[in-house]
């Protein structure tokens, strides 16, 4: 098959989001693909939740900060007409869920954003670098230019 057929984006809330997202949009009508969205809860300490935990996001949550992370997941997939069955908010650690959830879901196409690097942040390494490195399927960077 040269066509993808379902592609994950992957989003961090960053700020960069939606350029990398308006991108897998049109990679997915190009090539009349499914469009799933991911984000990994890497941020908020979750005693009792193992990782790979799937969070529903039609269910209230005590925590304000799981909340925000919902509505903003909400809120971008809203944006870009992505069922609810293909919205993902999974607990972990990114490059793993991310490898992981694509495996499950027969992704043929992930998206990361890539963004330039300085510094300790090279030596720190970087999650589109390591979804490359273990992803079982095709990985698309999409360079987030540095504004100016
Ligand atoms: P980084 O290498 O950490 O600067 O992140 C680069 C890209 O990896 C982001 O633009 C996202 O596409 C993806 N990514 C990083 N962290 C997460 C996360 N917590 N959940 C989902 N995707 C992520």
């Amino acid at each position: 098959m040269l066509n993808y057929q379902n592609i994950l984006l992957t989003v961090d809330f960053s700020g960069h989001d939606l350029f990398v997202a308006q991108k897998a949009q049109a990679l997915a009508e190009q090539f009349h693909a499914t469009l799933h969205i991911l984000h990994v809860l890497d941020n908020i300490p979750m005693p009792d939740t193992p990782y790979g935990t799937v969070i529903p996001l039609s269910e209230d949550s005590a925590y304000e900060l799981l909340e925000n992370e919902k509505n903003k997941l909400v809120q971008i997939s809203d944006q870009l007409n992505i069922a609810p069955s293909r919205r993902w908010l999974i607990w972990g650690e990114p490059q793993q869920e991310i490898t992981q959830l694509a495996i499950q879901q027969q992704i043929d196409l992930i998206i990361v954003g890539s963004h330039d690097r300085h510094g300790l942040a090279v030596l720190m390494g970087s999650t589109a670098k390591d979804v490359l490195y273990h992803a079982e399927c095709d990985v698309l960077a999409v360079h987030i230019k540095k504004p100016g």
